[in-house]
């Protein structure tokens, strides 16, 4: 059943990718396992998703603490807002945060993982395209002081962007947004901005969802992140 979804999923990225003149290995699928158990995400695990995203530290604590042991390839991806009392916490848990939106995170990330001996964290800054405050983001007229903040560290290092568009019914209307995303990281690219050595690539792209995740991959995505097509609608608060 999950092994089905998650094979559906991969087949309509791959198709989405090629319609693009992209090839599908360039794009990660992050399955979104908030609100499921560790026993689904072990299941996932065991159809051979890798990547799993997380939106509270809290949630994400418990489930990585379990599954770490006996699945420690398993990379963990936090997609949800970043309260600065959590960065000490989610330091230590996730292998790349999509969600960094401000100088002033940027530099408590930093401090944190020259306190804790800590010699990299991969991050990604989260891009408010539509002026929805309260889906976090920086919008883009701040993007030139995060990206003053990041210079200046040693051991934060930002490998692209993230963006969560408005929702339309009609996914289609949200191309613009992921358009721009993707403008924007090729901007900021051209400018040095990303630590990509070794990734050859021009910088992450995390955009897309369960309902327009084919959109984005047309769009340039390198990490969709699915929740209800991969597992299932979410039954409580998400
Ligand atoms: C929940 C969530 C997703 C996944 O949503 P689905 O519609 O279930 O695929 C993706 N990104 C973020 C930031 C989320 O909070």
């Amino acid at each position: 059943m999950l092994q089905a979804r998650a094979e559906g999923v991969l087949g309509r990225i791959g198709r989405a990718a090629r319609r693009a003149g992209r090839t599908p290995g360039e794009v990660t699928l992050v399955a979104v396992s908030k609100t499921h158990p560790a026993a689904l995400v072990r299941e996932a695990a065991a159809a051979g998703l890798i990547d799993f995203g997380e939106n509270r530290v809290q949630e994400a604590e418990g489930k990585i603490a379990e599954l770490k042991p006996e699945a420690p390839h398993l990379r963990w991806h936090l997609i949800g807002h970043l309260q600065p009392n959590k960065a000490r916490r989610a330091a230590r848990l996730f292998d790349l945060i999509h969600t960094v939106d401000s100088a002033a995170l940027v530099g408590r990330l930093e401090r944190i993982c020259a306190e804790d001996g800590r010699a990299a964290l991969d991050v990604l800054v989260q891009v408010d395209l539509a002026g929805e405050e309260s889906k976090g983001g920086a919008p883009e007229g701040e993007l030139p002081a995060v990206f003053e903040a990041l210079k200046g560290c040693g051991r934060v290092r930002c490998r692209g962007l993230m963006t969560l568009p408005p929702f339309f019914e009609d996914a289609e209307r949200v191309r613009a947004y992921f358009r721009r995303l993707r403008e924007l990281r090729d901007e900021w690219g051209g400018r040095g901005a990303f630590d990509v050595a070794g990734a050859g690539g021009a910088g992450e792209l995390s955009m897309g969802m369960s309902h327009d995740f084919e959109v984005a991959v047309e769009e340039g995505a390198t990490l969709v992140r699915v929740g209800t097509s991969v597992f299932g609608e979410r039954g409580g608060k998400v």
